[in-house]
């Protein structure tokens, strides 16, 4: 946004007053070629990392060993690297140490992509070391220098590849493509955090289904841990989700046997996102028998439902749809949204039976529960109360 250019360019023009070089890199200067809006915007200085602590008033740390400090300008967050280069590859993943440089150039040469290799100036000027606003007209993903090279030294960029044609709709140059399929054994050597977060990176983005045609494309696919079908058909014809929920449920649901819990495992999801993917699953199934009964709408959340009435009709193309709308409806027109809404307590029965507390309380509020859903019982104290005291009777 303006704000944060305008943030970003006092930052930079604080810096060279006081002699130093500095510049926007990276994805928001690719981003304002191609005339998009940027996430975030970086800059890159020959300030060493004390310096700019010292230099601005409110900085916070979030990478002090990669050369990063955040400056926040205007309420305006925004991230300041050292120009740096990457020490020795040795793992195929992360560099062992990094080195602070003096020279922009260093810099831009480490990084993965000619249309991430462009710097800007505070005059809005590009400097183009690798003829990355060519490739970019072209839409073309292509690694600075030897693309072998680049990729032996972090296996992820091929992934960062295959993701940016997903959110760029670029294609991917020959060569770089070529080594990507030699390479594509490298991908062991990544994290499964690193891949996971790539991953959902392209299943966020506008042109998922090309993302999913590199993948297979590039050999990477068999590649990622697990043994999910990645490389299945409905890939391509799943359009656009936009939601990492949905694109983790889906590839379970290709599977012959879904198992979530297997899948949040391998790829390390947070504990509540393979709750979800699990429910998500269940209903989907449900879904593909039959529609939904009273008990489901009102058991799954609103979110599971219509996730899984959209994910249904791509894996079960013959199925009947129902309106969205009418998931909603429906589930806003039940007597009760949940056990809370019952307008009877556990004290109450328990004056009603003159009975003490025990495990038989859940077992005539779930029954309580059930017929004020399917409203065999108003949900009203002494209608419940004659009822409830009418079928224990008999
Ligand atoms: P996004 O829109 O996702 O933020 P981005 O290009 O800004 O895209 P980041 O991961 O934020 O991607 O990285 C910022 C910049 O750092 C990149 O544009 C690139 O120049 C460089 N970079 C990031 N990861 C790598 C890597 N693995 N190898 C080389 N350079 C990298
Ligand atoms: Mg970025």
């Amino acid at each position: 946004t303006t704000e944060q250019w305008q943030a970003g360019i006092r930052i930079i023009e604080t810096l060279k007053k006081l002699g130093y070089e500095a510049v926007f890199v990276g994805g928001a200067v690719r981003d304002f070629v191609s005339h998009k809006e940027a996430n975030d915007i970086d800059i890159a200085t020959s300030a060493l990392p004390d310096e700019v602590k010292t230099i601005f008033k409110r900085t916070v740390d979030v990478g002090l060993a990669h050369g990063t400090v955040v400056v926040i300008e205007n309420r305006v967050p925004i991230e300041v690297t050292t120009f740096r280069t990457d020490g020795e590859y040795t793992d195929h993943r992360r560099p062992t140490d990094v080195k602070f440089v003096l020279s922009l150039d260093d810099d831009l040469k480490r990084r993965d992509f000619t249309m991430n290799a462009l710097a800007m100036n505070e005059s809005f000027e590009i400097i183009d070391l690798f003829e990355g606003q060519r490739d970019l007209k072209n839409g073309l993903i292509r690694t600075v220098g030897e693309p072998i090279d680049r990729f032996k030294e972090d296996a992820l960029r091929m992934l960062r590849a295959i993701r940016f044609t997903a959110q760029l709709g670029f294609t991917i140059e020959l060569n770089t493509l070529n080594a990507i399929k030699s390479c594509a054994s490298d991908l062991s050597y990544v994290s499964v955090e690193r891949i996971t977060a790539e991953l959902e990176k392209m299943w966020m983005s506008t042109n998922l289904d090309q993302g999913m045609i590199y993948l297979v494309k590039s050999n990477l696919a068999k590649q990622l841990p697990g043994d999910f079908p990645f490389t299945h058909k409905k890939w391509t014809q799943i359009g656009n989700p936009k939601n990492v929920l949905m694109c983790w449920t889906f590839l379970c649901l290709l599977q012959e046997t879904p198992d979530g819990s297997e899948l949040a495992r391998i790829f390390k999801l947070s504990k509540d996102l393979k709750q979800q993917i699990n429910q998500l699953i269940k209903a989907t199934q449900i879904r593909y028998e039959r529609l939904f009964s009273i008990d489901d709408i009102y058991h799954f959340d609103k979110n599971i439902l219509i996730h899984a009435e959209l994910l249904s009709r791509v894996v079960q193309s013959d199925i009947q749809p129902m309106p969205i709308e009418e998931i909603d409806k429906r589930k806003l027109s039940l007597p009760i949204q949940s056990i809370r809404d019952l307008e009877v307590s556990g004290q109450d029965l328990m004056e009603w039976f003159n009975k003490p507390s025990g495990p038989w309380l859940k077992e005539i509020l779930t029954q309580i529960e059930l017929a004020v859903l399917h409203q065999k019982v108003v949900n009203n104290p002494t209608k419940i109360k004659e009822w409830i005291l009418n079928e224990s009777n008999s």
